[in-house]
Order: C-alpha cells, then structure tokens, then sequence
C-alpha cells in the first residue's frame, strides 16, 4: 500500500488560468483617492489578502506610492505581512480577543479596538491602538456615549475611526453618522479621526477628517458615480482554451441546457468556472474578449468550465488565452454579484502576473 505524500514535481505544470494585475493602475487609483482625500492622509485596505489580489504584492507598491496606513481584518493577516517596512503602520479591524493576546504583542501591528471589553483587555499593556465608535452601523464599535463617558481616558489612542453603512447611497444616515462622529472632536486623546471607505472620500470634504481608508476603489471598484472615469481596473482573468467545436441549429449546451443555438454556432471551452470565481451569474450574461472580438458566455457557467460563442473568431483556437471583461461595475451588473463579491472570489488556479 502506498501512502500519499507532497512533492514537487520536476516540471511545474503552466497555470491554466491567470490573473493579470496592472501595478500602474493600482497606484494611479490611490493618487486619485488620495488627492479626492483632500487634506486628509490617504490608507489602504487590504484585508481578504488584498481583496483577492494579494496583500503583500499591493502593499509593496503602495508604499513606494507613498501610503502609510494600512488595514486588515485580522491578526492572521497582519502576522502574513511583518515584517513592516519603516514608517508603515498597519491596524486590525476586528480588535484583539482574548485569544489573540499573545500574538498580537508580537506583531507589530495595533488593533481597532471595537468593544469595552477590547479596551480594557489592551489599557493594561500601554501600546498604541485605534477605536471603532458605533455612530449607526450597529456592526462593530463601542458607543458614542461611552466614549464621551471616558471609557477611551488613559489607551494610548492613535486613530480614532468609525465606519459609514451606506456611503454609496445618497440617504440622510450619512450626514447622521458624520455629525455623530464630528461631535467626538477633541473629547479623546486620539491623533487623529477616520470615517471614509471609498464611497465615503466621494461624499466631500466633511467626510474627510484627517485619515481615509479605500479599499474597493483601489482595485478598480467604482463605488459611486463621482469616481467613474477615475478609477481605472486592475484586475483581468484570462484563461486558455481547451476545444473549440461546432454546434448545429438545436443543440443545447451544458448543464440544465440553459442555451439553445439557433443557427450552427462555433464554440470554444475555457479553463474558467465558478471555482475560480466566475460565478454561475455570468450564465448566459457574461463577455470575453480575444483580439478585439466579444465572445459571449452562452449556457450555465460550471465549476471549471465556461463556453463561449466564437463565431464572429474565426482564429481562436486550443490554447489560446481569453480575456474576460475587467470593468467591475459591468461584471457586477451581469452577475449579478456585487463588486466587492467579485474580487474577494478570485480563485487560487491563476498564476498571477504582475505588470
Ligand atoms: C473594508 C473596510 C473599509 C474599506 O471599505 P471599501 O468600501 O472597500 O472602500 C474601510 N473601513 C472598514 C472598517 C472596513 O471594514
């Protein structure tokens, strides 16, 4: 009997799929964000590994950009990106539970403390942190009157932050929450104040404070109209052809059959599934493109498969690499998805390609 044990292989098979990242653009959206920033330092988020692209490969070139403050979600995440080069700080979202104590005095990260029971877990050990304060998100954060109370008094306090819950809408809870937290002005030891994700740099300067913190818009989401022309996509799938085939007059295609040709129709099969985040939401909705020519997804998008009408290509072919639409808010209008969805799901299949 043979047991299974990892190794090697002595010719890394080529990736069937990739992910090609536009560094230009990348940098280019956080200019942006941070002259729309104003006179506030402008911050990147990039928990979820980079919201799918790579933490460590978007941190690097946003601090040759220039940026400094940096988000992640946990302790996992920050651990993956020490060491820190000079000068960068790097804050946890989710604060520090009890069992993340011992890690997190060996990191050299803070946490944003979110709740009274954080913050009297971290007073203790004097070492810098921000706060989350609840100003109507009712998710995370410890209340605007416990703060005014002085339950912040003696925390060694660099940020503090609160989070908007609908800056992509135009609704009166984003003045509320603005208001709220502009009240706490001056009535903590913190630095410096922080409100706006990407959508929330898009509402204007009384949003700005002194700190922003994009996340989607630095990957090429658009998160409200006022950043449209501005932000430019980085993300592109790109995946090989396995066959191209003929479909005659009648023929369905793939599971549950959910397209019919009606007319002979050529077809090619694409290493692209919903495993690798193309989700079953581009069924019969999504587009790629070789060579300037659309090729539309037509039937049910499977796990590891995708096909795609090629009859206006006469050269493609076996092998050949298809691009598949890279604008995030026409992506997330066939899928159905949202923009955020989109780009956290990328799959591990890709090799990634830095440009
Ligand atoms: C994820 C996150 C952000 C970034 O939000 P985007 O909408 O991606 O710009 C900012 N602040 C907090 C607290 C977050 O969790």
């Amino acid at each position: 009997m043979s047991t299974l044990s990892p190794e090697t292989p002595a010719i890394i098979p080529p990736a069937p799929s990739r992910l090609r990242l536009d560094g230009d653009a990348l940098v280019s959206n956080w200019h942006w964000l941070d002259q729309a920033s104003g006179s506030a330092a402008c911050g990147a988020c990039v928990k979820a590994n980079g919201y799918g692209l790579g933490a460590f490969e978007v941190m690097s070139r946003l601090v040759r950009a220039g940026c400094r403050d940096f988000y992640v979600a946990t302790w996992t995440e920050a651990a993956a990106l020490m060491p820190l080069p000079d000068g960068v700080r790097l804050s946890v979202f989710h604060g520090v539970g009890e069992a993340d104590m011992a890690a997190a005095l060996s990191i050299n990260a803070r946490p944003v403390l979110c709740t009274p029971e954080q913050v009297m877990r971290w007073r203790s050990t004097g070492r810098d942190c921000d706060v989350m304060v609840d100003t109507g998100m009712n998710r995370l954060g410890v209340l605007v009157a416990d703060v005014a109370a002085g339950l912040l008094d003696g925390l060694e306090l660099d940020t503090l932050a609160s989070h908007l819950a609908s800056a992509d809408e135009d609704v009166p809870l984003n003045d509320v929450q603005r208001a709220a937290f502009a009240g706490l002005a001056g009535r903590t030891a913190a630095t410096r104040m922080s409100l706006a994700n990407s959508a929330g740099i898009c509402l204007g300067a009384g949003y700005h404070f002194d700190l922003t913190r994009p996340g989607l818009a630095l990957y090429g989401g658009v998160p409200r109209a006022e950043a449209e022309g501005h932000i430019r996509p980085v993300v592109q799938r790109e995946a090989r052809v396995i066959q191209r085939r003929t479909l005659r007059e009648g023929d369905t295609i793939g599971y549950n059959s959910l397209w019919t040709a009606e007319r002979d129709t050529q077809v090619a099969i694409v290493n692209l599934g919903y495993a690798d985040g193309y989700f079953r939401g581009f069924t019969n909705s999504g587009m790629a493109w070789f060579d300037g020519a659309a090729l539309p997804v037509i039937g049910r998008v499977s796990m590891d498969l995708t096909a795609l009408d090629v009859t206006d290509a006469a050269d493609v072919g076996e092998g050949d690499w298809i691009a598949f639409d890279d604008d995030l808010p026409l992506a997330s209008a066939q899928s159905g998805m949202s923009q955020y969805e989109l780009l956290t799901s990328i799959g591990h299949r890709f090799e990634r390609v830095w440009s």
